[in-house]
């Protein structure tokens, strides 16, 4: 099965709503009508930008998709601080990510809460970009097939087949998140194939419909490599996200020699 090819610009905490509408106007002013129909677009600001976003991509129609880095697993409540699924279904978000490594490393995010954000994220109509990946100790060890699948297994557990088949799992070695480290072809296609492999052992044919992407250092020069291989989806795309021209680059590999 044809599974819509998809490239999501984390922004991480990098850039204010001016300089998010700013990049949004540069990014609709490039992309052309095959951009949208060859794949999925979209931007991943943080929660302050999201308005803005929104009110541009609705009032100038762009076919540019967005979404939040995080989410509450709550849906409302005495919660300071946090941002539930509710709002962001309210703004107009199609994705969110959940479990980035910056979370689990930084906020203390272990699977247990990642897999309640998964089911707060689907039952607002969200989809979840499911991050996953190992760090350096366990790539040398060897143990990242099932280091990445173990956490693969807590954060879906309990999601019906139906809900997998339309979410997103990110492969994202921690190793190569703004290190410039990339990995392989081989080796990203070796951790993908085994994450939809075991989708396909537990959720069935949901494995034909999820997309994989892969995420680290992902720029122009890398990404028509990565996106040969039959596992990888898209991509999910840090520092090259904030540079328009690169951004566009990566999100054009179709056309990459
Ligand atoms: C990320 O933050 O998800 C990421 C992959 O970052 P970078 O592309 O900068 O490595």
């Amino acid at each position: 099965m044809a599974r819509t090819p998809l490239m999501a610009g984390n922004w991480k905490m990098n850039l204010n709503h001016i300089e998010a509408i700013a990049l949004v106007q540069k990014l609709a002013y490039t992309f052309n009508t095959d951009d949208f129909s060859a794949l999925e677009i979209a931007v991943i600001p943080p929660f302050t930008d999201i308005r803005s976003v929104q009110t541009l991509v609705d009032g100038d129609k762009i076919a540019l998709k967005y979404g939040a880095q995080d989410l509450a697993k709550a849906d409302k409540g005495a919660f300071t601080g946090e941002i539930s699924g509710v709002m962001l279904a309210k703004l107009g978000c199609t994705f969110v990510i959940v479990g980035h490594s910056e979370r689990r490393q930084f906020h203390g995010e272990d699977d247990q809460t990642v897999n309640l954000k998964v089911q707060a994220a689907l039952r607002n109509g969200l989809t979840p970009i499911v991050c996953v990946g190992e760090g350096t100790e366990v790539r040398n060890a060897g143990d990242h097939v099932a280091f990445t699948l173990n956490q693969l297994k807590a954060a879906l557990s309990g999601v019906a087949a139906g809900d997998v088949a339309n979410l997103v799992v990110a492969y994202e070695p921690v190793w190569a998140i703004g290190t410039g480290e990339v990995a392989t072809p081989a080796n990203a296609q070796e951790v993908c194939g085994a994450i939809r492999n075991q989708i396909r052992e537990v959720f069935g044919s949901a494995a034909d419909q999820v997309r994989v992407l892969y995420g680290g250092s992902m720029k122009a020069d890398n990404v028509a490599a990565l996106m040969k291989e039959p596992d990888i989806d898209g991509g999910l795309v840090g520092g090259a996200s904030l540079d328009p021209d690169e951004f566009v680059s990566v999100c054009r590999y179709r056309l990459h020699p």
